[in-house]
């Protein structure tokens, strides 16, 4: 849906994002160390919606994988 702008549900291809996306705790993902802020990207005939990590996000949660997954090895 973000790079090809069609709902995977409705094959609309009215998408509204990316969207910043603000809640109590309910839509931010928490990491242990950082969290990641969300972006949406919305269909606009069905309500459809995608979140990614935004950029600063995504290398938390990669150091959170990367920690997580040394610590699986051990
Ligand atoms: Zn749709």
């Amino acid at each position: 849906m973000k790079e090809t702008r069609i709902c995977p549900k409705c094959n609309s291809s009215s998408i509204l994002g990316p969207n910043r996306v603000a809640g109590e705790e309910k839509v931010r993902l928490l990491l242990k160390r950082g969290t990641a802020t969300l972006d949406s990207y919305v269909c606009v005939d069905c309500g459809y919606i995608e979140f990614y990590s935004d950029k600063k996000g995504l290398e938390n949660i990669k150091m959170k994988y990367e920690k997580d997954n040394n610590n699986f090895l051990r």
